[in-house]
């Protein structure tokens, strides 16, 4: 809260009142500086693999590494990685900026879901390079939710991809479909390092990563979830994440069920 006062004179410069001004700040407050913020960590974020970009180009031109049949390949490697990313980043970030403006299409339908998680999941055990086992717990029988099927398998996309990402060799990645009153709940689990209790809430804000080193590492952006919270919001669903440190993670999320019988939104 802040509060404005300013003291009103009369022609001779005598008191004759005070007004005083009360508003609510901190709300907008708070919006700058998530703003700042987030400006802030884009700047970062892209300067990063400029600056490495420079320093591989220096060297393969002023450094002579061109000339080195050895190295030049290997030094525009890293600078093609380092471009891929970026192209992620913005990708991200244009994403992320149309949800923030609306603009972005949803194009939610009536859908049975159950294959579409099979799909996806058929898909990331044909592709898989890493020693992992899935295991999937989906109902046999027709779920109908309303989605834009694209969105959700994006999301389910994000999530898989970090299951593996921070899994362990020969790890587990057990993804389950569940039923419950009004609201389909999906949880992918891996067996992978965890998260501390007082970051799990964390992991879905830009930018936020727990190992800022081991994400950059392994390709990340750290927008992932937040994209992933953004469109799980507009289908009126909930994305939370569980973890015992050392054990794992399972990252949750819910989808409102259709009602079968009138073929409304529930
Ligand atoms: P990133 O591109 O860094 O993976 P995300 O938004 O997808 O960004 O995730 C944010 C952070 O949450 C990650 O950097 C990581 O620290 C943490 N995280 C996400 N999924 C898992 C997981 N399955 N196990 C452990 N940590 C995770």
């Amino acid at each position: 809260i802040k509060a404005n006062f300013s003291i009103v004179q009369d022609e001779e410069g005598n008191f004759s009142g005070l007004i005083t001004v009360i508003s609510d700040v901190t709300e907008q407050e708070k919006v700058d500086r998530e703003r700042r913020e987030f400006v802030s960590n884009v700047s970062h974020e892209l300067r990063t693999p400029l600056t490495t970009m420079r320093s591989y180009l220096e060297a393969l031109t002023d450094g002579g590494a061109l000339q080195d049949e050895e190295l030049a390949p290997q030094f525009l490697q890293v600078t093609q990685n380092e471009t891929e990313r970026m192209i992620r980043l913005v990708n991200d970030l244009l994403q992320l900026s149309k949800m923030d403006h609306k603009e972005s299409a949803i194009l939610k339908e009536k859908i049975d879901i159950i294959p579409v998680l099979h799909h996806i999941l058929d898909r990331f055990e044909m592709n898989k390079t890493e020693l992992i086992d899935f295991e999937r717990y989906i109902p046999n029988e027709r779920i109908f939710v309303w989605v834009d099927q694209d969105k959700i398998t994006q999301v389910t996309d994000n999530i898989l991809s970090n299951a593996i990402k921070y899994s362990p060799e020969g790890g587990k990645i057990t993804f389950q479909a569940v039923k419950e009153k009004n609201r389909l709940r999906i949880s992918i689990s891996d067996q992978g390092l965890g998260i501390a209790r007082e970051k799990l809430e964390k992991i879905f804000e830009r930018f936020y990563r727990v190992d800022k080193a081991r994400s950059r590492e392994l390709g990340g952006t750290g927008l992932g979830l937040a994209i992933s919270k953004e469109i799980i919001d507009v289908h009126h669903g909930q994305i939370w994440a569980t973890s015992k440190e050392g054990q794992g993670t399972t990252i949750n999320f819910t989808l409102p069920l259709m009602n079968r019988k009138r073929g409304s939104k529930k």
